[in-house]
Formats: C-alpha cells, sequence, structure tokens
C-alpha cells in the first residue's frame, strides 16, 4: 500500500491507508487509546485499542494501517487540516523507539525557556509551532529568489574567506590560512557590486559573519543575508523601489502560502500604504526628538529605541508598520557610498526599518573610478587592500546599488519572535557554537 499523508486523509473517507510518522501525543481513555499522528503535512487523529497502541509513546516512529471515518459532528476539529476525519487502526509497527522525553511535546505552544530551546534543538525542532518558523523562513527567502528572478536578476555564490577587510564597521572572524590568514565574509558587498560590471543584475542568499562582541536580542554571530545589487540606475531612489518591490513579493507569498503558521503565532503581514515612507535620518530623529523630548538629533544612527519610536509615527500617523530612512552621515558609511551631490555630508543610503528594527541597509554606489580611488584614500585604505573591486571599476561599471536584507531579523520580526536565535536553526552567538557535533569533543 502507498504512504498516505495525515493531510490527505480526507480525502479517502472509508478508505483503507497506510500512515507513517511520529507519535505526537498519547491520550488513553480507558477502552481506546487516541494517538496524534505526526507526518511532514501535519497531524492526524488515530483511534487505537489499547491493546494495539501498547507501550507507544511521544515520538515513536510509526507505521499504521487502518480505515479512515467521519468523526462525529461535536468532535471535529476545525484547527486541523485532517479535522473532519479520523483513523481507525487494525495494524501499528513500531519502526523506531523514542527515548522517554525531557518536557511535553505535546501543546499547541512549547513553553521553554530559550536555552531549553537551544539545547534540545534536535528534538525542539519537531514541534509544530516550531517548524512553523522555519517554514516561513523558507517561503521568505524563496520569495526573494522568485521576485528577483522575475526582474532578470543572476543568482551568484558569495565568497566566505576571504582576504581582506576593507569594509570597518562590524567585528570580523579572522583564522588561520595555510601560512597566512583569511578571514569570514561579513557581507558579499564588495563582490555583488563588481559583478555589476558583469552581470548588471545579481542577488545571493549567503552566510554573514560578525563577530558581535554583546549578546543581544537581534544579533547573530552567523546570518542569512539576502544581498541584491543592479546597474543602469537612473536615481538612487530605484534602489529602494526594488527593495519595496522585493519585500511586497515577500508579503504576498507569506499571505498565500503560510497563513496557518503565521496564525499560530497569532501574527499579521505588516501594514503598508501604496507607497512606504521614505524620512531622511535627520528628519526622522527631529520627529523622535518632538514626541519623546529625547534628543538624538546629532547622533550618527538610530539607536534601537529610536528605530522603534519612528516606527511607532509612521505606523500611528502614516498607516506604515514599515519605514525607509535614508540619507545617512558619508563619513559613517564604507568608502563606496554615493554622497548626496546636494550636502555631500549625507548619502544616498536608505535602511528599512519594520515593526521597530532595522530589517535592512542599502543605497546607491560610486561608480566612477576616479572618486572612487579618491575615497578610497579619504577613507584610509590601501588601493591594493581593494584591487579587485578597483579593477572592475576602472574597465567601466555603470550607476550601481542594492541592499541586504537580514532573513531571520525579518522572520523574527515578522512573528513577533522575542529573540532572534529562535528564528535560526542552529543559532550562533557569543556564547554558543554546537560542540555536540564536533569531532574536536571526542
Ligand atoms: P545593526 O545596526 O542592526 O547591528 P547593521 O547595520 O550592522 O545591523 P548591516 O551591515 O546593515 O547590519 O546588514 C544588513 C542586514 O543584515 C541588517 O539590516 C540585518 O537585517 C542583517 N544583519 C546584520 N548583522 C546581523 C547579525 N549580527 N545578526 C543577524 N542579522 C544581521
Ligand atoms: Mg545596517
Amino acid at each position: 500500500m502507498t504512504r498516505t499523508l495525515a493531510s490527505q486523509t480526507p480525502e479517502k473517507m472509508g478508505e483503507q491507508v497506510l500512515l507513517k510518522g511520529w507519535v505526537h501525543v498519547r491520550r488513553d481513555h480507558g477502552k481506546i487509546v487516541f494517538i496524534d499522528l505526526r507526518d511532514r503535512s501535519g497531524l492526524v487523529q488515530i483511534v487505537l485499542t489499547p491493546k494495539l497502541a501498547g507501550h507507544l509513546h511521544a515520538e515513536d516512529v510509526v507505521y499504521i494501517t487502518g480505515q479512515v471515518v467521519a468523526r462525529p459532528d461535536q468532535l471535529v476539529n476545525p484547527k486541523l487540516a485532517s479535522g473532519t476525519v479520523e483513523v481507525r487502526a487494525d495494524r501499528v509497527e513500531l519502526v523506531s523507539k523514542a527515548a522517554k522525553l525531557p518536557f511535553d511535546m505535546g501543546g499547541v505552544d512549547l513553553n521553554l525557556e530559550l536555552p531549553t530551546l537551544l539545547d534540545y534543538r534536535s528534538l525542539v525542532l519537531r514541534h509544530p509551532k516550531v517548524q512553523a518558523i522555519f517554514k516561513v523562513q523558507a517561503v521568505l527567502i524563496n520569495a526573494f529568489r522568485e521576485a528577483l528572478l522575475s526582474q532578470d536578476f543572476l543568482e551568484f555564490q558569495a565568497p566566505v574567506i576571504i582576504p581582506a577587510i576593507p569594509e570597518g564597521g562590524a567585528e570580523v572572524f579572522k583564522f588561520p590560512y595555510f601560512k597566512s590568514q583569511a578571514y569570514l565574509s561579513q557581507s558579499p558587498q564588495l563582490y555583488k557590486s563588481l559583478l555589476v560590471g558583469a552581470f548588471e543584475r545579481v542577488f545571493s542568499v549567503n552566510k554573514i559573519f560578525r563577530a558581535e562582541p554583546s549578546v543581544t536580542t537581534r544579533h547573530l554571530t552567523e546570518a542569512t543575508s539576502l544581498d541584491a545589487e543592479l546597474g543602469f540606475i537612473d536615481s538612487w531612489t530605484e534602489v529602494q523601489d526594488l527593495e519595496e518591490y522585493v519585500v511586497k513579493y515577500i508579503f504576498a507569498r507569506l499571505s498565500d502560502k503560510c497563513a496557518a503558521e503565521l496564525a499560530l503565532f497569532h501574527a499579521t503581514i505588516p501594514q503598508v500604504p501604496a507607497k512606504i515612507p521614505v524620512i531622511k535620518l535627520r528628519d526622522a530623529q527631529e520627529i523622535i526628538f518632538q514626541r519623546t523630548g529625547r534628543d538624538c538629533r546629532r547622533e550618527k544612527d538610530l539607536a534601537p529605541e529610536d528605530e522603534r519610536e519612528i516606527c511607532l509615527y509612521t505606523t500611528e500617523k502614516l498607516g506604515s508598520e514599515l519605514v525607509f530612512i535614508s540619507h545617512f552621515l558619508t563619513a559613517k558609511k564604507p568608502f563606496y557610498v554615493y554622497p548626496d551631490p546636494e550636502n555631500s555630508e549625507y548619502a544616498y543610503s536608505v535602511d528599512l526599518l519594520g515593526r521597530g528594527v532595522e530589517w535592512s541597509s542599502g543605497g546607491q554606489r560610486l561608480h566612477d573610478y576616479a572618486t572612487i580611488l579618491e575615497h578610497v584614500k579619504t577613507w584610509g585604505l590601501q588601493p591594493e587592500d581593494v584591487e579587485l573591486y578597483l579593477q572592475s571599476f576602472r574597465y567601466g561599471v555603470p550607476p550601481l546599488g542594492g541592499f541586504a536584507l537580514g532573513a531571520e531579523r525579518m522572520t523574527m520580526n515578522i512573528l513577533g519572535l522575542k529573540n532572534i536565535r529562535e528564528a535560526s536553526l542552529f543559532p550562533r552567538d557569543l556564547e554558543r557554537v554546537d560542540v555536540r557535533l564536533s569531532s574536536l569533543k571526542k
């Protein structure tokens, strides 16, 4: 008999089926036992005699044969795709016995503290609500790809081992590399920009590494970056328009494909108007000052509380839970940043904030070789450190720009998770690398 998935059982009313999965929950009711069987499609209720149920308990892997029958009206479970039916088992094969669980996994919520969620990752990832996080993330990343492929972008694989870090900013991981040393890439930025010289439009889904020195709820040391870059732009606002298109495309896919997963978190897709508002950094700081009295007007960046406040403002006043903040200080950005010709103290740079937290950074980049070289020197760098980059621009690159969205940030923010670690399958941070799979431990 071929396998039937839990979600397919309503289509097989009255039929004999073979189900394969895990015991999710067992409930003993005297002469009958109920099991919620879990497979990749969801849950289905199985009815067994105590004899057939034997000593089955949570996470045992079983093959069950039985007949699909309708549930009595009052027992229909509208929350389950298979909630109109149950399967009366007549044969149970125990395929893999599970050890006794360290905690109960049967509830709709998994009420565990973060360290437990992370220490028992292999087990915890089986819980439907935890799985929902990664289904949402997978749809999100796939939608990012689809959106850009539809606009004729080429996907590239960014190198992770890099020879030097000319960008400054975040802390980096350095490691021995044969007789020399190398670094883990904190961003594919330089590669994606120089690739515009070859392919015009490129994107990548890649790991970035940052030796974030402090523990926060929104930083990982290994994160997933969704990077895009395009050439032949007529204005820096084209970068922002592309990002808006991509983000809205992602929202549409999440609405279509992840309604059940979002519902588990009581989460909604962020509300955005036809056009996401754009506010210059200095204007945002003025608004924050007017609203809170907190004077951040001379700061070079928005602090986390400022990001929250400006999002509250746009949500209340402009009906947008997302906002672009533009015109950051040129001097605080990397050498390739494009200064606004009207006031070169500020740059054509733009962050996207969502529900109080930064989702992305991006902007227009310099394309004129001589200006880039001048910036390299002003920024205190050696031209040979960025020779590969310079080489591309020496031979002609069109006006260009791009952005990088953080996949875990977005997942955390959309689902309302308290900590970004919950949005990473195997999170790495200051305190946590998974040594349990490492041969060094043996
Ligand atoms: P933040 O100011 O929040 O520390 P950043 O400005 O240093 O972020 P960027 O270099 O602009 O980060 O990276 C682009 C995006 O990548 C960020 O907006 C964020 O979504 C994501 N990102 C960056 N660093 C991390 C990190 N350590 N952990 C998780 N996501 C990150
Ligand atoms: Mg940033």
